[in-house]
């Protein structure tokens, strides 16, 4: 074996899942787009259906049908980016609900598939995704008396409890929604955590599932071991690595292990992560590689066959601090090669 081994903790995930839903008292979906933030669409999707989700959320159609595939016919499959042009079938065929971000991707869904179930997506500022207010009020009897499932929209800066954008979204939310009977949705991890005037009738959590802020009691879920290759000595004054960017001060045992920036350790990780040995930390060393990393393991009382990276030593957050980035970006860059092991579920 020498790719890195990749193990996920399904009971760890449904356990999260269990404590964002018994933060709210409405109904709790869940967000599997990106391949399940890079841990497995299929087999996170099926643990999460069997600990009581009945709706999930993707990005693009395209990863719904798979999910379709996985789960069956009894859950239901909303898309972010809507009703696409050329997705027709696949929307049909499949059973998607798409979150209609266009007064003329509405007008499409209505014209293809007019008993077809969707939902609205309203933008409340973060100017991404949804209809604005004065497209909202121009087509909403239309779309309100049709198989409207949902009507939805997103936090920009929910990570920021004490940030003011939180409030007016919320206010421009009840400006644009209240007093229709469709269900209503707002909030995704860090929505659920603003408490209960966020929730309406549903929410929608994605990386607090998998284990990431802002959910800071969040069990980890990724845990990701590398295999030392080798083990070598080297001179105090002796380099390591791509652009000689590690010499060392004492005289060092160096190991070399599989995984590198082609399988999401971020380059921007050189010289300043750890990995971890029995819970001890073991600086990594020099430049990150396409496909290997060195570590000091100088003050190791044993040479380790394999180095954690990711899981309780360090959580994805831990990671992505080192690397100036988000735990969403270290999930998602999980790369290809690493072997996967599913725990539970
Ligand atoms: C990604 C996403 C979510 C989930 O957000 P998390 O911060 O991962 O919980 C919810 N809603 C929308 C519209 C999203 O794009």
């Amino acid at each position: 074996m020498s790719t890195g081994f990749l193990s996920v903790d399904l009971d760890a995930l449904a356990t999260n899942w269990r404590a964002l839903d018994a933060m709210t008292d409405v109904e709790t979906c869940a967000v599997v787009k990106a391949d399940g933030y890079g841990l497995g669409a299929g087999k996170v999707g099926r643990a999460l259906a069997k600990a009581g989700v009945k709706r999930f959320f993707v990005a693009v159609a395209e990863e719904g049908a798979e999910l379709r595939q996985a789960l069956g016919p009894n859950v239901e499959i909303c898309v972010f980016a809507g009703h696409m042009r050329g997705d027709t079938d696949m929307i049909g065929d499949m059973m998607l609900t798409p979150m209609v971000n266009t007064v003329g991707q509405l007008t499409r869904h209505l014209e293809a598939l007019p008993e077809h179930p969707f939902g609205v997506q309203l933008d409340t500022g973060m100017n991404r995704l949804g209809l604005e207010i004065g497209e909202w009020a121009s087509v909403a009897e239309i779309a309100l008396a049709q198989n409207c499932r949902l009507v939805m929209s997103h936090l920009a800066c929910a990570g920021d409890p004490d940030h003011p954008m939180n409030r007016q979204q919320l206010d421009q939310f009840h400006l644009m929604t209240d007093g229709i009977s469709v269900p209503r949705s707002l909030a995704a991890t860090g929505g659920i955590l603003l408490g209960p005037e966020y929730h309406f009738d549903l929410t929608r959590p994605g990386v607090g599932l998998y284990g990431g802020m802002p959910f800071a009691d969040a069990q980890p879920v990724a845990y990701l071991d590398l295999p030392v290759i080798q083990v070598r000595d080297v001179e105090e004054g002796e380099t390591v690595g791509y652009a000689n960017a590690w010499t060392a001060k004492r005289p060092s045992k160096i190991a070399t292990l599989s995984g590198g920036y082609a399988d999401g350790l971020l380059r921007a990780l050189s010289g300043g992560a750890n990995l971890y040995h029995g819970g001890q930390a073991v600086p990594l060393v020099g430049r990150v590689s396409m496909d290997l990393i060195t570590a000091d393991v100088t003050d190791l009382p044993e040479l380790p066959g394999v180095l954690s990276i990711l899981g309780s030593d360090q959580t994805v957050d831990a990671l992505a601090a080192r690397a100036g980035t988000i735990g969403y970006e270290i999930l998602t860059s999980l790369g290809p090669r690493y072997a996967r092991r599913y725990a539970g579920g």
